[in-house]
């Protein structure tokens, strides 16, 4: 498996600790997580950064594709480390974020005209209850 060193470089941006930092904490934290949950990791491993900071990396990490964003309602973006271009579920109820399959694999899986731009990316946020909250009644 090639280093997260080398995936950092391969994609142009100058390798940083903070960057390698953030990118090792959320693929060890694994799933979707908030930036507060980055930063409270990072804080409980001792190699603590400010929040800015994490942010900063975080939208630099998911311009070149290796972190991907999902949007979970307002004000809660969720971050994983990139696994495959996939695309989002989120539960109206509890919260819940889960991968969907992305039938193309790749973006953009869905193109369309807007004048005189060029799209490289549609990320599609299914909504609604999820199995558990349904469940639960
Ligand atoms: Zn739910
Ligand atoms: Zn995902």
């Amino acid at each position: 498996m090639t280093s997260i060193d080398e995936r950092i470089r391969d994609t142009g941006l100058r390798v940083t600790r903070q960057r390698v930092l953030v990118y090792d904490a959320l693929a060890a934290l694994g799933g979707h997580r908030t930036a507060d949950e980055l930063v409270s990791a990072l804080d409980a491993a001792g190699t603590a950064l400010p929040r800015a900071t994490v942010y900063n990396v975080l939208d630099d990490l998911s311009t070149v594709g290796l972190v991907m964003q999902a949007d979970r309602g307002p004000g809660a973006a969720v971050y994983e480390a990139a696994n495959g271009w996939h695309h989002h579920f989120v539960c109206r109820v509890c919260g819940a974020v889960e991968d969907v399959p992305c039938v193309i694999g790749s973006k953009p899986c869905i193109d369309t005209d807007v004048p005189g731009a060029a799209i490289d990316e549609a990320q599609i946020i299914f909504r609604g209850v999820c199995a558990s909250c349904r469940a639960a009644g």
